[in-house]
C-alpha cells in the first residue's frame, strides 16, 4: 500500500473520532475507505497483519502470516475476483479460503478461489453451496446493478469484473463453489504459516453448518453469521436454524474469548465478547416479547410481525424484523 497522503491520514484521524464518539471498537488500526485508489470495500486494519473488508455481504477476514494470507469469507456472487485483487495488494498471496457456512453472501465469490486454492467450509455446507449455485447468476446480475446505480457508481475495475464473471458463469460448474475439504468434527484445525487456524462448528444455529474460525495466537475469531451485531438476524428455519442452538454455539465460543479478544461479526462492526454476550440476550429478549405476545395478548404470526419491539431500538437491518419476528414466533409454535 502507499503512505498516506495528508487528506488521508486526517480522513483516518476523523473517523476514528466519528467512531469513538459511537463507542469503542477494539484495536482498529487504519481503514482505507471504499473508494480509495479504486477499492471497493471498505477495509479495517487489526493488529497481526489482519484486515477486514465491510459492505458487498459479510464481513471478509484477512489474516497473513510467513508471506501468505487467508481470506474467511468471500463476499456476494460476483465479487470473488475483486475480493482476490484488493486481498492481495496487501502484499501477500491468498493460499486459504474458509467458508463460516453456505449462504451466497459468504460463499458467493468462492468461484475466484477453488480452481487453485484449499476452501475449507463445514460438511454440511457443502450439499447446500451446490443446490444454490444456480442462484448465483441472478444474484450477481443484482450485485452489479447495485454497482452501476446509485449516486455513485463502482470503479470500472470492479463493474468490469462482475461482468466478466456473469459473462463466464454459463460454464462455471455448481462444484466451483464448493468448498475443496470439509469440517466434520466439533473442532479441527489447520496450521496457516506460523499460526494455528481453528473450525468450530457446535451445532445447529443460524443454519445446520455454521462454523467458527478461531485464531488462537492472535486472539481473533470471525464468528460467521453467529454474530449480527446489533442487527436484526436471519434465522433460517429452512436450513436448520435454531436460536436455543444458536445461544449454546456462541456461549461455548464465549469461553475461548477473554476481554481482549477481537470479535468479527458475519455483520456488522468489529466487537468484543461483549458483542457475543449481547447476541445471547437478544434472543432470550426476543423469545419473551413474541411470547408474550402470542400467549398473553393473543397475537397471530402477521401481527407478531409487525411489532417494533422498544427493546431492539437502534438495531440496523430493520427490513429483517419481520423475519426475525416471524421465524421466533414459528419456533415458538413447534413447542
Ligand atoms: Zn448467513
Amino acid at each position: 500500500m502507499k503512505s498516506l497522503s495528508r487528506r488521508q491520514f486526517h480522513a483516518l484521524t476523523l473517523s476514528a473520532a466519528a467512531m469513538a464518539a459511537l463507542g469503542p471498537v477494539p484495536s482498529v488500526l487504519a481503514r482505507r475507505r471504499a473508494d480509495e485508489d479504486g477499492t471497493l470495500f471498505d477495509w479495517q486494519e487489526l493488529p497481526g497483519g489482519a484486515w477486514v473488508a465491510m459492505g458487498q455481504g459479510g464481513n471478509t477476514l484477512l489474516v497473513r502470516s510467513a508471506g501468505q494470507a487467508v481470506l474467511i469469507d468471500c463476499k456476494n456472487p460476483g465479487l470473488g475476483a475483486t475480493l482476490r485483487r484488493e486481498a492481495e495488494s496487501f502484499g501477500t498471496p491468498v493460499r486459504l479460503v474458509v467458508n463460516t457456512h453456505h449462504h451466497g453472501d459468504h460463499s458467493g465469490g468462492n468461484p475466484a478461489f477453488t480452481a487453485d486454492l484449499p476452501l475449507v467450509a463445514h460438511a454440511k455446507a457443502k450439499p447446500r453451496i451446490i443446490a444454490q449455485s444456480e442462484e448465483m447468476l441472478g444474484r450477481a446480475r443484482r450485485v452489479l446493478q447495485g454497482l452501476e446505480g446509485g449516486e455513485k457508481p463502482a470503479p470500472k475495475r470492479v463493474i468490469d469484473e462482475v461482468k466478466s464473471f456473469i459473462d463466464s458463469i454459463a460454464g462455471v460448474p455448481g462444484d466451483a463453489f464448493a468448498p475443496t475439504r470439509v469440517v466434520e468434527e466439533r473442532m479441527e484445525a489447520d496450521k496457516f504459516g506460523d499460526l494455528e487456524v481453528q473450525y468450530h462448528h457446535i451445532g445447529p444455529g443460524h443454519t445446520d453448518n455454521d462454523m467458527v474460525v478461531f485464531f488462537p495466537s492472535l486472539n481473533l475469531v470471525h464468528m460467521g453469521d453467529l454474530l449480527f451485531h446489533r442487527r436484526y438476524p436471519v434465522i433460517d428455519l429452512a436450513a436448520g436454524a435454531t436460536t436455543i442452538g444458536w445461544q449454546e454455539s456462541v456461549r461455548e465460543i464465549i469461553k475461548l474469548c477473554d476481554a481482549k479478544t477481537t470479535v468479527i461479526p458475519g455483520h456488522g462492526e468489529i466487537t468484543d465478547v461483549n458483542g457475543l454476550a449481547t447476541q445471547v440476550e437478544f434472543f432470550n429478549k426476543i423469545r419473551e416479547v413474541v411470547r408474550h405476545a402470542k400467549d398473553v395478548e393473543g397475537m397471530t404470526k402477521e401481527e407478531v410481525m409487525n411489532l417494533t419491539p422498544g427493546a431492539f431500538e437502534g438495531y440496523e437491518f430493520q427490513q429483517m424484523r419481520p423475519r426475525t419476528l416471524g421465524a421466533v414466533f414459528e419456533e415458538l409454535e413447534k413447542k
